[in-house]
């Protein structure tokens, strides 16, 4: 009789579920499946440029695109509740999964901090539907009122912020033109808690990046915190700021799925893993919401994704699992057009070459997903814009 195959179920892809499902395919000995909520990856480092004009379709690949002719299963769906004992995920629908092996890379979840209004009143762009309804935003003011918002607020100084701080200048501008505006000064402010930009960056970085966003016109407001937001102004430090458009990139916490389902956690939220990024036996969990030292990028994620991938197919042929090894990151910040800040260990560089190494990064980062040429499809819908309002349509 043929040895039953060992049934890998991952949850989430992302990041770091997709690299596993990729590492696992055309193993004969595993039956894999990916269970993900949305029928896209979100490749989120280039949502910033869709919010601002960019093409959605460099920041959403299809996962059937990806894992075509690759004999895994996707399943949609939202996990839900983890049964130990029997072994199996229920998701929302009611569908119960079985698993041998579980990995989980369910990403992290935005984090209001509990401020008043923000929730209700804050633009973000952690998803494509996000950034489209701040594009939206934008140019709706201009339709319904013919007069543009001249004040944005950004709140958080991350990679994040800094990158969606950084391209608002040029594309407001350009959306003033098509709509036949005269040009008008603006007011692009950016909050941020801490004493300093990019506070897990080098001193050098943080400041390299605070005089590019002067630069541009941005005013940095260092060192405030956020205490409310209303429909028309943002509280800081016991000031208003006026704005229609203020946008959280500030804050994220762990995936409530870990807390529902009785997992341990260690420093910042983060679930507890071992040397094999086990939380328990048979349970990988990886990329965000795990607690490891470069947790919170694209690059852990797949470096984790690589690591249990290989670990599993290394279990299924009987030897014993590698231990996990950190990677440290390449840290690369965009902030307007032609100019990124970029750390590579020693190396630090800012400014056109940063930017080129950004582009790189993102090619390189398209292809950790697929083959050459569909990656450079996606890479260079990264410098194409698209209009989604009718207005600039016409204009085009
Ligand atoms: C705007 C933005 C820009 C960024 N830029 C960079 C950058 O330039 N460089 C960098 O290194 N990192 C960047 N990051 C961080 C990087 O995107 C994350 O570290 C990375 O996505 C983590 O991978 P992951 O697999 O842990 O989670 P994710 O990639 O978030 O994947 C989680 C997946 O799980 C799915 N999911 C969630 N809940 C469920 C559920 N209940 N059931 C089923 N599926 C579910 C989600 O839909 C998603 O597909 C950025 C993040 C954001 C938000």
């Amino acid at each position: 009789m043929a040895n039953k195959k060992v049934k890998v179920l991952i949850l989430g892809g992302g990041f770091g579920g997709l690299k596993t499902a990729l590492g696992l395919a055309g193993q004969p000995e595993l039956d894999v499946t990916l269970l993900s909520d949305q029928a896209d990856f979100r490749y989120y480092p280039t949502l910033y440029h869709a919010a601002t004009g960019g093409k959605m379709t460099a920041s959403s690949i299809p996962l059937a695109e990806i894992l075509k002719d690759k004999n895994i299963t996707i399943e949609k769906g939202t996990a839900k509740k983890l049964d130990r004992q029997a072994k199996t995920v229920k998701t929302a629908a009611g569908r119960e999964l079985p698993y041998d092996k579980l990995v989980l890379s369910l990403g992290v979840v935005t984090n209001y901090f509990g401020i008043k209004g923000l929730k209700e009143y804050s633009f973000g762009i952690k998803s494509q539907a996000e950034s489209q309804r701040l594009r939206d935003h934008i140019h709706k003011l201009l339709i319904d009122d013919g007069k543009p918002d001249l004040n944005y607020v950004v709140i958080g100084g991350g990679p994040t912020g800094v990158e969606l701080a950084g391209a608002l200048p040029a594309y407001i501008r350009h959306v003033m033109k098509m709509h036949n505006l005269r040009p008008k000064r603006l007011n692009i402010e950016l909050v941020e808690a801490a004493p300093r930009l990019m506070p897990r960056m080098s001193k050098d970085y943080s400041r390299a990046v605070a005089r590019r966003l002067r630069k541009l016109g941005i005013k940095l407001y260092l060192h405030q915190a956020v205490q409310a937001e209303t429909a028309d102004s943002l509280m800081v430090n016991g000031k208003p700021l006026k704005s229609h458009t203020v946008i959280w990139t500030a804050g994220v916490t762990n995936h409530p799925f870990f807390e529902d389902n009785k997992f341990a956690f260690g420093e910042h939220g983060k679930v507890q893993v071992d040397k094999y990024l086990q939380a328990e036996d048979d349970i990988f969990v990886i990329g965000d919401n795990a607690g490891t030292e470069y947790s919170g990028m694209a690059q852990t994620a797949l470096h984790d994704g690589q690591t249990v991938a290989e670990n599993l197919i290394r279990q299924a042929h009987g030897k014993k699992m590698k231990k996990y090894r950190t990677k440290k990151p390449i840290y690369v910040t965009p902030a307007g057009p032609g100019w990124a800040a970029m750390q590579w260990g020693p190396v630090h560089l800012y400014g056109w070459l940063g930017w080129v190494g950004r582009s790189a990064g993102d090619f390189a980062g398209f292809h950790d997903y697929e083959p050459w040429r569909l990656a450079g499809r996606h890479w260079i819908a990264e410098y194409q814009n698209e209009n989604t309002c009718p207005v600039c349509a016409a204009q085009a």
